[in-house]
């Protein structure tokens, strides 16, 4: 894909202007989805562990249709500029909590996927750090090239690649 870097002096600014609308959002979802999501079974547990998950007892998983997205227009005005998928996705990592869409709700990639994420923010030691770096990725990069998205879907792959 034919991805256009744009410069830093642009993407900064846009991530800065994100970030807080884009951490509250997320709080609000992960502590409705940690009430109300389940949480990870045995097999699943040790995917998690495999994708670097630290605390897998800690997730909850809330399957839903169609996913929640940011709908802040600020979000919606940015996804224009960073190419950010404006589908639905099919998951979602926000801190421990993760939400599946009802089409991936038996999609042993997908949860890993979304584990790997959660992997990710526990190694970068906080919710805004893990955003701050991914939205920063997704504005220089674009969703699909960016580091973080590559990382989530190499081990997804892996760890799906040996029986549950
Ligand atoms: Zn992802």
């Amino acid at each position: 894909m034919k991805t256009r870097r744009l410069p830093w002096l642009v993407t900064a600014p846009l991530v800065w202007l994100a970030l807080f609308p884009a951490w509250i959002w997320l709080r609000r979802h992960e502590r409705r989805i940690l009430r109300v999501g389940r949480p990870l079974d045995f097999d699943e547990c040790a995917d998690a562990r495999s994708a670097g998950v630290l605390q897998p007892e800690t997730i909850r998983v809330a399957v839903t249709s169609p996913l929640p997205t940011p709908g802040a227009a600020l979000l919606r005005g940015l996804a224009q500029v960073t190419r950010f998928p404006l589908d639905p996705p099919i998951g979602m990592a926000l801190g421990y909590g993760i939400y599946l869409d009802e089409s991936a709700a038996e999609s042993r990639a997908t949860l890993v996927h979304e584990c790997v994420h959660v992997a990710q923010f526990e190694s970068l030691g906080g919710r805004l750090t893990f955003l701050h770096r991914y939205l920063h990725e997704c504005l220089r990069e674009s969703y699909w090239t960016s580091p973080m998205e590559a990382e989530a879907n190499r081990i997804a792959a892996e760890v799906c690649s040996r029986p549950a």
